[in-house]
């Protein structure tokens, strides 16, 4: 199963991401954690992308689909793949339609959780992550079970450099006029499914286990 995952930031993609990869048992591509990995290591990759994500740009196009175009070609994408973050211009959708079709496979279903944006700051500013194995938490919505520690592996917890109140507008503006214009780019190809990204993260989960599954 060829799946992607759209929606603005903070609604819930690299939450589910990591229960329907499990459960689908498919490789789960995020260009987020791709470029943060990158940045990390201080690849020239890394360092480019720095400069926009500081700033709460979109990182340029050609970048980002040199590194989507490398992943999807690796052979554990084979059996299906995650897409969690990309393609998030227009651009990037021909792009990724190009490199599909060269590997002689399509897109099966496009998950859009919705969630309004007056929630998304609440649930951004509030984000934590694992430094080790990357899970993510939350300080009020989906808090660990000791405070600042990991419950998987006990590691700590950090707040991304992006999350902060300044940079979630100038993110969420990005959104808004780069990226939501691509769900009327797949609807037209009925490839759009549309799930309530507000509900409880376990119901989340079991409706777009339901939308994969086409009974939603
Ligand atoms: P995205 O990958 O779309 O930016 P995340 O999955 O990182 O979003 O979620 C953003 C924040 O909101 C995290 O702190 C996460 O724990 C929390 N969160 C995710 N889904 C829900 C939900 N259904 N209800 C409440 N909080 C949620
Ligand atoms: P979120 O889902 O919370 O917005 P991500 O982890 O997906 O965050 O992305 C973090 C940042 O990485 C984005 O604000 C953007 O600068 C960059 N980025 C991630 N994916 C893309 C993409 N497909 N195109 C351009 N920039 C991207």
């Amino acid at each position: 199963m060829n799946i992607l995952f759209m929606g603005p930031p903070g609604a819930g993609k690299g939450t589910q991401a990591e229960r329907i990869v499990e459960n689908f048992g498919i490789p789960h591509i995020s260009t987020g954690d791709a470029f943060r990995l990158a940045m990390k290591q201080g690849t020239p990759v890394g360092l480019k992308a720095k400069e926009y994500i500081d700033q709460g740009l979109l990182v340029p196009d050609e970048i980002t689909n040199g590194i989507v175009k490398e992943r999807l070609a690796q052979d554990d994408c084979k059996k299906g793949f995650l897409l969690d973050g990309f393609p998030r211009t227009l651009q990037q959708a021909e792009a990724l339609d190009a490199m599909l079709s060269e590997l002689g496979r399509s897109i099966d279903h496009v998950v859009n959780l919705k969630v309004d944006r007056g929630l998304l700051l609440a649930r951004l500013t509030g984000r934590r992550i694992c430094k080790s194995c990357g899970t993510t938490y939350h300080v009020l919505f989906n808090p660990p079970k000791v405070e600042g520690i990991c419950d998987k592996d006990g590691g700590e917890l950090y707040q991304r450099s992006d999350d902060t109140e300044e940079k979630v507008g100038t993110r969420l503006d990005e959104y808004t006029s780069k990226t939501e214009p691509l769900l009327n780019y797949y609807n037209g190809k009925g490839l759009l499914r549309e799930v309530d990204g507000e509900k409880d993260i376990n119901i989340v989960t079991a409706d777009i286990v339901s939308c994969l599954k086409g009974t939603l």
